[in-house]
Parts: structure tokens; C-alpha cells; sequence
């Protein structure tokens, strides 16, 4: 029966390693304190695999920071800021790396592909010096072995390292990095010796930027470094993962012909295509391992489904060749369903962590060889038709009113020009009118309040007064700072999605559904498990109140669906953007309560719109399309006379730039002072940008405080680009994180710098 399991999270089902880790970065504990929290996850989650019957156990798996870190320690890539003088990399050079410190700043971390996971991106330039200098890989497999599981120790692979790498400062951009392939194959030669010394039998490469758009010389980069280790691994089974999506056809040729692989894993869930080329013809001699289970997500497999794909499979490649595999590593989803025991039962009995996900795949297996357990699969299907008939699940007028929308066009009627003078009739803002993006500070007494209010330890009547308060001494000390819009300062709110789905049907939130997002830090994603609507009003209660303490324009404060989509496990059951258009409709309602309450300035929140982008450039067409049309839904029934902000967490927008101005936003203000030259490049090379825009004047991620004159000078740099009129003051994301003693200040000096440049117009 064979079994496999791409990668499973480190975490621990509490976080135990967040809070080992954290503790030793706060000097609260010692390394041995730390290696052993490390250790006994790493024996849990082997044993854990063990007894669910997987047979391909992964190791090297785990990871203190991130798995693409590891390999940068492994090569020896460590930059020459960090002092690193050789020999085996400890915590003192590895966690610098990852975070920095006093004197070095962290190594700089990315997305990793479409996911909410993020790695620390290796810096690489013709001098690096690589040697074998970190044996977690060994010791890992050494360790499994030790605890009688014999495991199969991953590394990521050296094509997809290297492609995954960014020249380091000083370099050329255009530096190849692919030409460091022949330094790195001798480290990853020695770690395969070592490996297969120790008594190794399987090693597995991910190599997922198979699933790019790469071209032909990265690609013929496979069939060199494979043909390079071809000796070293021979004896050795090898697998090379591949996932997030289908493999492009040329790729799947490359992959298919590496003679050194034995084995071959795709993803079935995401990789829509990959059946296909499959079933388009196998190398009759290696293994599929076929990712049916799905590491993306919460919800249970379909295991009668599966069953019958994997069944076609076997008949294709034969039956000793076929091992049942999860679409991609579990790190992505939730740990275990078990700790959940507030949630819903029949939601619950739709649901499948990654602890349940292991049960699935080593179910699939069985029943593959013969040994179907028929009480699983059947509790399986009586699950999958609870959540098809449920009348929590659907809802039919939300279901019709969202199909109504499709093939249709939402857009405000009039142009954003003609709006903008409506707007300014009526709001008679002073030229570069400054704002902030809506959080201000949260104190831990803020927040203290909020858990006690939820907990029903405090009255509501308490909890109203005391969130008041707080909206009062937030609108006081902005129009002492002489702000021009103002905003609440979001002190009822957790996080920026969380809150609005717990006021939305159709979804739902666990207790310990946490996901790694970087490092020590998780998130919790809401669960949309049903069609999506909104009862009641959200926002309405507390804007309203906000601006019955000001005569300033009050800003409206919500959150995009495509970014509450993106920043949740979505449905299964129907396509994203349909999801999408619904939680737009219920925004939509949103937005037309507050203007009839008197809220004339309501600002969109998209941070997540970009991180939704497909991987592959094929499919970005039609995602943004739907992303931006959904974005339209919620405020296309406005007036004109009500302004429409949006605002974006990242600065390098230059290739969606038109799918941004397609928005229709009245002003957009958008993260940029760590990069204002790649921002305003845009506009210099003359893309027509007629909506208001704020380029954040300053990086609320550090607690520097800007002087009024760096701030100024700021604002001059992009007047030299932007129009006058246009221009918008203001931070480059909310200030939630932030401490009072570092915003005034910020604040103050952002003010000051707005009106010494109006003087000077
Ligand atoms: N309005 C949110 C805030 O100010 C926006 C946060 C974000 O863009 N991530 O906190
Ligand atoms: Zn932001």
C-alpha cells in the first residue's frame, strides 16, 4: 500500500513552536529549550504519520524559519553582512538571517508562489563561496531512523533554489543565476552521499517552479543538474514534487525524461491539466505519485472520487507504480481537527486538517489495494451530502442575485473627472489633502477589552462606552494634528477580515485553524463553507457615531471581497470568483448604508488583490477581470458625490497597473515608500491616471520617526510626476502596530510637510 505525504506543518497543532521560538528570541529560554520543543514535533509528527500507515515519510520537512533558509544554510550562501567565519551554521547566524538584528537587517522575504507563505528569498552573486555547512538533512533522517521511521528526506531542488534566488546588492540584476548550477551541485553531492551512507533509500527534490511559465534554458537547467547527479544518486530512489498547479507541457516533457528520477509527483487538485498529460503518456518505468489530497485546503476529499481517478490512473501506469499523495505540502492548511470542539459538528463533519488528510491518503490506499475500509468511505459520502443539501450551504436568492451579475458590466456612470468635482463641491478639501488608511495604535488594553467583551465578561454596554472613548480620543487627536480626512481607527476590529466575517453568514472560525504565514507568525483564515450574505449592517454603527464627533469628512471603513476572499479557505464546491461576486454583493449593501447614513468618504480595502494573481500569465486575464469586476459590484450604486478610496499593501503594481485603473476608484492610496522610484515610474513612462492618489509618504513597518523636511521632499519627488490635484498625503498602511509615541510625531511632521509644499504651489 503505498502512501505519501508532500510536507506537513511544523507548527505543532498549538503553535508550540511560535511560542518555543519566540521565548528564545526574547532571551526567555535557552537553544537546548528550544531544540527540544523541535524535536518532540518532529517525533509526533513521524509517529503521527507512522501510525496513520504512511509508508513515504517525509523528513527535513521542518523547518525553524522556512525550508528555502535551510537550503541557503546548507549551500553556505550566507551573506557577507551576516560575519558567518564557516563551520556548521548555527542559530546565531541562521535567525539574523531571517529577522536581523541591531546592526543586520533581515535577509528580504517574498511569497512563496501563490500562497500566503512566505521564504526568505537566498541572495546569490558570482563570489558566493558555497560549502556544505548545515547537516539538518542528515541528522533529520538520522533522527526519524533512530525512532525505528525510515523516512524520505526532502530538499528543495537546486534548479528551483536557484530560481527562487534574487542577485544579491552590487550584482547586476541580469546576473545569471542559473550559472552558480555547477557550484551547488558539488554541496548538493555530498548531502546526497551522506544521505544515502546513513541508509536513505528515497530522496525527494521539490522542484515546483516546474509549474511556471519558464523558458527553454530554464528548463533545459533540469536536464543538466539531474544528469550532473546522476551518479551520486544512483541506488537511491528519487522523486521530484512538483505542485500548486499543472505542469506546462514542455516541462512535463523535460521532467518525464530526467533518467535519474524514479518518481514523478503532480498535483491533481490545482493542476487541472495534469491528468491530462498523464494520460498522454507516462514513463512506463517510474512512479506516479498522484497529489489527490488536497494540502491547499480544509475541507474532507471526495474519497469515492479520488478513489475512481486514482483507479483510472492505476491502469495506466500499472499497480505497483502508483502512490497516493497530497496535491502539494500540508504546511498550507490547518493542523488538527481535534483541538476544534467549538465548532459545529456538521460543518466539522466537513473538514479535514492536516491530521484528518493523512487518514485520507492512507484510506485511499488501502482501498486501492483491495482493502477499502467501507466505514470510512461511507461516513466520507454521508459528510460530502450533508454539505451538497445543506440549507446553511445554500442560499437561493444570494445564488441568483450573484448569477445575475455575471456577463454583465458594474460601473459607476459617470467618469472619475466629472466625479472628483462633484465630490470636492461638496467636501472642499484643501489641494494634497491628507488622511491615514484607518487603524490607529492598538494598546494591549485595547485589546484586552475586545477579548473580555467576547468572552461576555464585559457588559455591551461597557464594551460601546469604552470603544467610544477610544473613536473619541482618535478623531481628537487627528483634528489637533489638522488631518483633512479622518477615519475611526478600527478599534473594534481584530483583524480586517475576521471581522467582517463573523458578521457575514456563511462562514465560519476555528479555534486553532492556524497556518503558517512567516516565520513564527500565523494566521487563522476564516472558513467560507456557504453562499454569503449579510443580515445586517456592519460598519454603520460605529461610522456614523465617528463622524457625529467630527465636522471632517469621516472615511467609511471596509474591507474588499476580493481581499476577504483571498484571505480565507474558500469553497470548493463553486468557483472562486463566484464567491467572490457574492461577498461583493454583501459589501455592496454595506457601502449603500453608509452613504444613506451620511458617510460621504468610504474607502475599499484591497490589500490582497495582487497576491491572488494565478502563476501562470494565462490565467491572469481572467482573474483580474473577475477581481476588479467584483471590486466595481460594491460601489457602482453611489452617488457621485460619494468619494470611493481603495487602498493596496504593496507598491510594485506596475504590470497590473491597468487593471488597478480599471477599478474605478475615486482615490487610490497605496504602500510605497520603500520604493517610490519603481511606483512613480509608471506614471513617468505615461500611463494616464486621472483618479486621486497617495503613494504612502512613510513606512509604518519601522518605528523611525520621518523628519517633516524627508517627508517634503518626498511629496516634491512625486508632484514632479502626479498632477497637483491629484496628489493625496499619507502613510503607507494602517498604524495598528504602531505605538502613540511614534504616530503623533509621524503624523504631526506628515501634516507639516503637506502644508509646506501647498505654500509653495
Ligand atoms: N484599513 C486597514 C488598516 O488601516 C488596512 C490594513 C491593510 O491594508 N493591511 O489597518
Ligand atoms: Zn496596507
Amino acid at each position: 500500500m503505498a502512501s505519501h505525504v508532500v510536507g506537513y506543518p511544523r507548527m505543532g497543532p498549538k503553535r508550540e513552536l511560535k511560542f518555543a521560538l519566540e521565548s528564545f528570541w526574547d532571551g526567555k529560554s535557552n537553544s537546548e529549550d528550544l531544540e527540544k520543543v523541535a524535536a518532540d514535533l518532529r517525533s509526533s509528527i513521524w509517529k503521527q504519520m507512522a501510525d496513520a500507515g504512511i509508508k513515504y515519510i517525509p523528513s527535513n520537512t521542518f523547518s525553524y524559519y522556512d525550508q528555502l533558509l535551510d537550503t541557503t544554510a546548507m549551500l553556505g550562501a550566507v551573506p557577507p553582512r551576516y560575519g558567518w567565519n564557516g563551520g556548521e551554521i548555527g542559530f546565531d547566524v541562521y535567525f539574523p538571517m531571517a529577522r536581523g538584528n541591531a546592526s543586520v537587517p533581515a535577509m528580504e522575504m517574498t511569497k512563496w508562489f501563490d500562497t500566503n507563505y512566505h521564504y526568505i528569498v537566498p541572495e546569490l552573486g558570482p563570489d558566493v563561496k558555497f560549502s556544505y555547512a548545515s547537516h539538518k538533512a542528515v541528522s533529520e533522517y538520522k533522527e526519524a531512523k533512530s525512532l525505528g521511521i525510515d523516512t524520505v528526506p526532502v530538499l528543495v531542488g537546486p534548479v528551483s533554489f536557484l530560481l527562487l534566488s534574487k542577485a544579491a546588492k552590487g550584482v547586476e540584476k541580469s546576473f545569471p543565476l542559473l550559472s552558480l548550477i555547477e557550484k551547488i551541485l558539488p554541496v548538493y553531492k555530498e548531502v546526497i552521499a551522506e544521505l544515502k551512507a546513513a541508509g536513505a533509500n528515497w530522496i525527494q527534490f521539490d522542484e515546483p517552479t516546474l509549474v511556471k511559465d519558464l523558458d527553454s534554458h530554464q528548463l533545459q537547467a533540469f536536464s543538466h543538474a539531474y544528469s550532473e547527479l546522476e551518479s551520486s544518486l544512483s541506488g537511491l530512489n528519487v522523486l521530484i514534487e512538483t505542485y500548486f498547479a499543472d505542469v506546462p507541457a514542455e516541462a512535463f516533457k523535460t521532467v518525464t525524461s530526467l533518467k535519474c528520477v524514479t518518481a514523478l509527483g503532480f498535483d491533481l487538485v490545482r493542476g487541472s491539466k495534469n491528468l491530462d498529460l498523464i494520460k498522454s503518456g507516462f514513463p512506463s518505468e517510474k512512479y506516479l505519485f498522484a497529489g489527490v489530497v488536497d494540502g491547499r485546503n480544509i475541507w474532507a476529499n471526495d474519497l469515492a472520487s479520488s478513489l475512481s481517478t486514482l483507479q483510472a490512473l492505476e491502469n495506466l501506469v500499472g499497480k505497483d507504480k502508483l502512490v497516493v499523495s497530497t496535491s502539494c505540502s500540508l504546511l498550507h492548511t490547518a493542523v488538527d481537527l481535534v483541538n476544534e470542539t467549538k465548532l459545529d459538528e456538521e460543518i466539522k463533519s466537513w473538514l479535514a486538517f492536516a491530521a484528518q488528510k493523512l487518514v485520507e491518503v492512507n484510506a485511499l490506499a488501502k482501498a486501492l489495494a483491495g482493502q477499502k475500509d467501507e466505514a470510512v468511505f461511507s461516513a466520507n459520502a454521508a459528510a460530502r451530502t450533508s454539505r451538497k443539501s445543506s440549507p446553511r450551504v445554500t442560499n437561493g436568492a444570494v445564488q441568483k442575485a450573484a448569477a445575475a451579475l455575471k456577463g454583465s458590466d458594474h460601473r459607476r456612470a459617470t467618469t472619475v473627472s466629472a466625479r472628483l468635482e462633484a465630490q470636492q463641491k461638496k467636501l472642499s478639501l484643501p489641494v494634497l489633502p491628507t488622511t491615514t488608511i484607518g487603524s490607529f495604535p492598538q494598546t494591549l488594553e485595547l485589546r484586552k477589552v475586545r477579548r473580555e467583551y467576547k468572552a461576555n465578561k464585559i457588559s455591551e454596554e461597557d464594551y460601546v462606552k469604552y470603544i467610544t472613548e477610544e473613536i473619541s480620543k482618535v478623531v481628537k487627536l487627528q483634528e489637533d494634528l489638522d488631518i483633512d480626512v479622518l477615519v475611526h481607527g478600527e478599534p473594534e476590529r481584530n483583524d480586517m477580515v475576521e471581522y467582517f466575517g463573523e458578521q457575514l453568514s456563511g462562514f465560519a472560525f476555528t479555534a486553532n485553524g492556524w497556518v503558517q504565514s512567516y516565520g513564527s507568525r500565523c494566521v487563522k483564515p476564516p472558513i467560507i463553507y456557504g453562499d454569503v450574505s449579510r443580515p445586517k449592517p456592519m460598519t454603520v454603527f460605529w461610522s456614523s457615531r465617528a463622524q457625529s464627533m467630527s465636522k471632517r469628512p469621516m472615511k467609511g471603513m471596509l474591507t474588499g471581497p476580493v481581499t476577504i476572499l483571498n484571505w480565507s479557505f474558500v469553497r470548493d464546491d463553486q468557483p472562486r470568483f463566484e464567491t467572490c461576486y457574492q461577498i461583493a454583493l454583501a459589501i455592496k449593501d454595506e457601502v449603500e448604508d453608509l452613504e444613506k447614513a451620511g458617510i460621504n468618504v468610504i474607502q475599499i480595502d484591497e490589500a490582497a488583490l495582487r497576491e491572488g494573481l494565478p502563476l501562470r500569465k494565462s490565467e491572469e486575464a481572467f482573474y483580474l477581470n473577475w477581481a476588479v469586476h467584483s471590486f466595481r459590484i460594491t460601489n457602482c450604486g453611489v452617488q457621485d458625490t460619494t468619494q470611493i478610496h481603495t487602498h493596496m499593501c504593496y507598491s510594485n503594481f506596475n504590470d497590473i497597473i491597468h487593471s488597478i485603473i480599471d477599478m474605478d476608484a475615486d482615490v487610490i492610496t497605496i504602500e510605497n515608500s520603500r520604493s517610490d522610484e519603481k511606483l512613480l515610474s509608471v506614471f513617468r513612462e505615461g500611463v494616464k491616471y486621472g483618479a486621486g492618489i497617495g503613494p504612502g509618504v512613510y513606512d509604518i513597518h519601522s518605528p523611525r520617526i520621518p523628519s517633516t523636511e524627508e517627508i517634503a521632499d518626498r511629496i516634491s519627488k512625486m508632484l514632479a510626476v502626479l498632477d497637483t490635484n491629484i496628489l493625496w498625503v499619507n502613510p503607507d498602511c494602517g498604524l495598528k502596530t504602531r505605538k502613540y509615541t511614534e504616530v503623533k510625531p509621524a503624523l504631526s511632521n506628515m501634516v507639516a510637510a503637506a502644508k509646506l509644499l501647498r505654500d509653495q504651489l
